[in-house]
């Protein structure tokens, strides 16, 4: 039987250790809070299906901290969405905020539903019921949602207008990773891929490595994969191999990313059927086994685990997803000595930059694009090199690392808030 993983167990394992290395037992008073998520919310959404049925689905918004600031996090669509995964997620979210250092703690939400099989009109009704539903709980102070998997600016809007409405007035804070028109940031749309590139760059800069013809595979082609790819590609990178949930192809020569990106955006978002001279599909057992410098994982989560992690032969991981790499294979892959960027630092460039939607919709004052990524770039490469210290001080792998950097940060804002009441 294939095994069983449970999200939320494996955060807390790392978390653990990470408080450990740092003193802290599980029952510190100091560390005990941090274990739990602070609120776990259920909803039952009723949908009015096109056929006039009307259908429901589960939801649910977790809280997990908001000692550093409030709540911020993604909302997912997926039917295998569930309340252990969407707390780990929330989980994940504090500890990256706490590593990029922004005044936020983590949240996460998630709706149990495959939106391919849903209309235009039976989505926008999900996502405003779904709003209506945790409308308790959330707010431009209070947490703050933003895309995720299978979720885009479309959906953001749609959760604005809902929570604008019942409360009388356009609040556009109450949500990031809007379009430009509702008060959305120029560069948020590609700011995790941008993000992501940025860690690898200074990785390989502190390491005195050339990217010049590197060679890249990356697994997921949706807006993580697909803007890294593009952004890595123009740094000169060679990308060798791009998937998505239809198909993977392999050039050994580099794929030409920008036609893939504009073949993807005419064929519903998938890179199925496209083809240049050269390049042709290969399976996954493939893929995993590329001989490439770098692979890049910008999917879903657990997708590298004990039935491929011995075949990957990449030098670095570079994390675009949330949890691509489970707690067993990132131990075989610290044996291994391949180098894992995690995801709590490389992918934070995408809640960075809602950093900056949020304080710009508080101040009613927009920024320009090069003001975005030049504090993008500062945030990230702080953050990095915060991480390496602390790599290079307690000789513990980068997960490892950017946990210790983030649970020290959250561990110090406890104590000063000090216990209620
Ligand atoms: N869903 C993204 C993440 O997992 C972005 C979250 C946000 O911007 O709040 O980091």
């Amino acid at each position: 039987m294939a095994k069983q993983y449970d999200p939320y167990e494996n955060m807390l394992s790392i978390l653990d250790s990470a408080a450990a290395k740092l003193g802290h037992s599980k029952d510190d008073n100091d560390y005990v809070g941090i274990r739990v998520p602070e609120r776990a919310l259920i909803v039952s959404i009723p949908v009015l299906m096109d056929n006039g049925k009307i259908q429901i689905f589960e939801g649910y918004r977790v809280q997990h901290s908001s000692t550093r600031g409030p709540c911020k996090g993604g909302v997912r669509f997926h039917p295998d969405a569930n309340l252990n995964e969407v707390k780990a997620l929330a989980a994940w979210m504090t500890i990256k905020c706490a590593v990029a250092n922004i005044p936020y703690g983590g949240a996460k939400g998630g709706v149990k539903v495959d939106p391919s099989k849903l209309s235009e009109g039976e989505l926008m009704r999900l996502t405003k019921r779904y709003t209506a539903q945790i409308l308790p709980i959330i707010g431009p102070e209070r947490d703050i949602a933003a895309p995720d998997v299978n979720t885009s600016g479309k959906n953001m809007a749609w959760m604005m207008d809902a929570y604008s409405m019942m409360k009388g007035y356009a609040v556009p804070a109450i949500v990031t990773g809007k379009p430009l028109e509702l008060g959305g940031s120029l560069g948020r749309p590609k700011a995790t891929g941008k993000g992501a590139t940025i860690t690898l760059l200074n990785y390989l800069k502190k390491t005195g490595q050339n990217p010049v013809g590197m060679t890249v595979a990356v697994q997921g082609f949706g807006n993580v994969g697909s803007a890294g790819a593009e952004l890595m590609h123009a740094q000169g990178f060679k990308v060798v191999a791009v998937s998505d949930y239809n198909t993977i192809i392999y050039k050994k020569d580099g794929i030409d990313v920008n036609a893939a990106i504009a073949f993807a955006e005419n064929h519903g978002h998938t890179i199925l059927g496209y083809e240049e001279p050269g390049s042709k599909t290969i399976s996954a057992d493939e893929f995993w086994g590329l001989n490439v410098d770098v692979l890049f994982p910008a999917a879903m989560e657990n997708q590298i685990n004990e039935k491929n992690v011995n075949t990957i032969k990449a030098k670095v991981i570079l994390e675009g997803a949330n949890g691509p790499t489970t707690v067993e294979a990132d131990k075989i892959l610290a044996q291994k000595g391949t180098v894992v960027l995690p995801d709590v630092l490389t992918n934070a460039g995408g809640v960075v930059v809602s950093y900056f939607e949020w304080v710009q919709n508080l101040e009613s004052f927009m920024w320009e694009e090069d003001e975005v990524n030049r504090n993008l770039n500062k945030i990230m490469t702080k953050a990095f090199d915060e991480v390496w210290g602390i790599h290079k001080e307690f000789n513990v792998p980068f997960r490892m690392a950017a946990y210790m950097l983030a649970l020290r940060r959250i561990i110090k804002a406890k104590s000063l808030r000090s216990i209620f009441p």
